[in-house]
């Protein structure tokens, strides 16, 4: 049986993606989307740098 996806379903997946990459702060939202943008373009050295980056800032803004 053919089904389309609704544009309810599409928004249900995109609300649990960001619910699952929960943002706890602007500069942890701008790391993951720096990183999504090093994943887009493939550029390993920038999702390891953005990677990095989120490691020390979780340290020092949510220990
Ligand atoms: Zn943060």
């Amino acid at each position: 049986m053919n089904r389309t996806v609704t544009g309810d379903e599409v928004a249900g997946v995109r609300a649990t993606v960001e619910a699952g990459a929960a943002p706890r702060c602007t500069e942890c939202r701008d790391i993951k989307a720096a990183r999504r943008g090093a994943e887009q373009r493939g550029d390993r050295a920038g999702m390891g740098a953005a990677a990095a980056r989120m490691g020390v800032h979780q340290r020092k803004a949510h220990a």
